[in-house]
């Protein structure tokens, strides 16, 4: 028999008392549902441990109500009425002989404390990081010595409630560990400010009292940001963070090492496309400890993860979203079913839920989140009920979904897409500058589509109503997407700037496709203020058009702040030389020139402008199933008919495939079934 060429990654690896089977690793990942929704959780957590991952961990778990993070949803342990909720979490895990991890957070001036209205606490005495005018107190040898005690309480009642393995946690400048460390914000003159040492002692207190606590049963994890990625104005590899690394070299059982902050270290494909970024920041930490260390960098090729176990860079494959992307990436490979995995795209839409405080989506994964609301797996889904077949018309993320998901159900379906490619608007979106990653929720799907022989695809065939009744399919899923509008409405403006046509106007399409013919500076109008102005921007910069952005909102493309991105997105068009006219509207178009309006005062400033790109709003083509709908409610036909995605309503690609996937489960369901899902929800005890 053929030894799998992925063995290696399926070797167990110690951790002090306890013992992962494989190499796969779910490191600590915020989800939106922590504390607040419990079963949804837990449901999210156990299908991860039954896709194969060897040790699935929680989200930040606040130990005491001095470290509140609401409104987030994040993981609590502040007392021992915390660990039912947090049982549910571990039983799921257990289950499928996976690990469980808990990774014991005190957030220090990380928390606002809007919940337990307690002030914050610091090293020293400073702003909180969230835009609140409020300040964070600094810590007396009281507020460490409570510290230290909340902290060990913690880790006895995560052993209680079944954890494997506890964390301290000094990374992502969201815990007052790492805070103790970083001179930046630690500016103490007593025995824990000051040098090296003196700013790892708490650090260094928390690992000895954790180990004492539960070290016998329990693998103690530290998670430390190794680099800041601020050069000399803050932590970096070479110097302190290696440091740390060697003073504390022995101390826990599991080193998981990271750059900080958040949004460096989940960085999206557009600014950062290379996978196992962060290697050359961490690789070190393994010549320095004998303990197993565990790093990050959107992972998901098994060829480069044995390359990184062998190398001797880690020895433990680490994933949030990579886990969230596909939670049976573990199997997958271990099957060698590799083809099969969905690989993330790096878009950040996971990361958006929890900034939202709602449970996490994914777009390669339209079930993450549903676990337990909807029972949804995303490789388990119910078989068809009866042998009727489905026409999907549009092969558009929506229809790509829908068409796989009912082909898994085992109908028979017909995929029809006008266009002579499969993959509708994630085609233009991926061609973009930074995004060509996206392509993998068509790439995937087509894939699978080609391997079942339950879906014939028919490409360059626009459907009209008529050729729908020569088919002679009853159920008819209509993905048909959306189009840029260009008159000027959006987010806004709800009337039509006058005066478009006498210059040229593009849609975002038509501007990419056209740029040879782009004379003089362009101006982009972002009313959407969602991704893809800013990333119309970039792109056409880089093909040396002067661009001039302009936009109602006060900051470029505000929604990327939700993906992390937004500072990278404004960063980069400043340093493009782009002109950018935020809190400005666009009233007129009048003798070549367009009359911006602010949206404060009114006041007008005219901006010369011969072309312009509309970045305001889409407009859905229900043409076809307007059509349908007509011959049903004149009695000639009768289809059952559905809207889907764009079409019905545009949105993130994330939504119109969510939208494919909920329309091919819902299919010939129950409508008790399908009420019971949308209803679910967990309802505070009221004992
Ligand atoms: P969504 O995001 O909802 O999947 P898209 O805009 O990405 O929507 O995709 C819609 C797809 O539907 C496009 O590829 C488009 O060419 C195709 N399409 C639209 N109308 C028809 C039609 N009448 N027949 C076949 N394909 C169509
Ligand atoms: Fe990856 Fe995007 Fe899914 Fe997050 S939402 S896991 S970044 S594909």
């Amino acid at each position: 028999m053929n030894k799998n060429p992925y063995a290696r990654l399926f070797e167990p690896v110690q951790i002090g008392p306890v013992v992962t089977k494989n190499r796969f690793y779910q490191v600590p990942h915020c989800c939106g549902m922590g504390h607040v929704r419990p079963r949804a959780h837990a449901a999210m957590r156990g299908v991860k441990a039954k896709g194969g991952w060897g040790v699935v961990s929680t989200e930040e778990a606040e130990i005491h109500p001095s470290s509140d993070l609401a409104p987030y949803a994040e993981q609590r342990i502040w007392d021992k009425k915390d660990i039912p909720a947090l049982q549910l979490m571990t039983e799921a895990v257990h289950e499928h002989g996976a690990l469980a991890a808990i990774e014991l957070t005190h957030s220090g001036h990380n928390s606002t404390n809007l919940f337990s209205r307690i002030p914050a606490m610091s090293p020293n005495a400073q702003a909180v990081n969230f835009l609140y005018p409020k300040q964070a107190r600094r810590m007396n040898k009281k507020d460490i010595s409570d510290f230290r005690a909340w902290h060990r309480q913690a880790a006895l009642n995560a052993k209680a409630a079944g954890f494997d393995i506890v964390y301290v946690y000094a990374g992502h400048g969201m815990s007052v560990a790492q805070q103790f460390i970083l001179p930046d914000m630690n500016n103490r003159s007593d025995e824990y400010g000051g040098s090296l040492e003196n700013r790892l002692r708490l650090t260094r207190e928390l690992l000895e009292e954790t180990r004492d606590a539960i070290g016998d049963s329990c693998g103690i994890a530290f998670r430390f940001a190794v680099d800041e990625l601020k050069g000399k104005d803050g932590m970096q590899f070479q110097e302190e963070g290696r440091a740390v690394v060697e003073i504390l070299a022995e101390y826990p059982d599991l080193w998981d090492v990271n750059v900080s902050d958040w949004s460096n270290d989940s960085q999206t494909s557009r600014f950062q496309p290379e996978e196992a970024y962060q290697m050359p920041y961490v690789e070190f930490v393994k010549s320095i400890t004998t303990k197993p260390v565990v790093g990050v960098g959107r992972l998901t090729s098994p060829d480069l993860m044995v390359k990184l176990v062998e190398s001797g860079a880690l020895d433990l494959i680490g994933a949030a979203r990579p886990s969230i992307a596909d939670p049976y990436l573990p199997n997958k490979i271990k099957e060698q079913k590799t083809d099969q995995i969905k690989e993330c795209i790096g878009c950040n839409i996971c990361v958006s839920s929890d900034n939202f405080t709602v449970p996490i989506r994914c777009t390669q994964n339209p079930t993450m989140g549903e676990e337990w609301r909807r029972g949804w797996d995303p490789e388990y889904i119910k078989p068809k009920i009866t042998d009727q077949r489905a026409l999907v018309v549009g092969s558009g993320p929506s229809g790509l979904e829908c068409t796989v998901q009912l082909a898994r159900r085992g109908y028979q379906v017909i995929l029809a897409e006008s266009e002579n490619e499969l993959g509708g608007r994630v085609l233009f979106e991926s061609s973009l500058r930074g995004l060509s990653a996206w392509k993998r929720v068509v790439d995937n799907r087509v894939h699978e589509i080609l391997q079942k022989s339950n879906i014939e695809v028919y490409k360059e065939s626009r459907l009209k109503a008529e050729h729908i009744d020569e088919l002679g399919i009853n159920n008819i899923f209509l993905a048909t997407g959306s189009s840029w509008r260009k008159d000027g409405i959006g987010r806004s403006r709800r009337k039509p700037i006058s005066g478009l046509e006498t210059i040229t106007v593009y849609s975002p399409e038509e501007a990419v496709q056209n740029y040879k013919d782009i004379k003089g500076p362009i101006v982009i109008y972002d009313d959407e203020q969602g991704y893809l102005a800013g990333v119309v921007a970039d792109h056409l910069i880089a093909k040396n058009i002067e661009v001039v952005f302009v936009t109602p909102a006060s900051v470029v493309s505000p929604w990327t702040d939700s993906t992390l991105e937004q500072k990278r997105v404004q960063a980069g068009l400043i340093s493009s030389g782009v002109k950018i006219m935020c809190n400005h509207s666009i009233s007129k178009i009048e003798n070549s020139a367009a009359q911006l309006e602010c949206t404060y005062t009114g006041s007008i400033t005219e901006l010369p402008c011969e072309t312009i790109v509309m970045v305001t709003e889409r407009i859905s083509d229900t043409t076809l199933y307007d059509s349908l709908v007509q011959n049903n409610l004149e009695g000639k036909t009768q289809y059952n008919v559905q809207i889907i995605g764009d079409a019905e309503a545009p949105g993130l690609i994330a939504d119109a495939v969510y939208l494919g996937h909920l329309a091919a489960q819902n299919f010939e369901a129950d409508e008790a079934d399908i009420q019971k899902g949308m209803f679910m929800r967990e309802m505070p005890s009221l004992k």
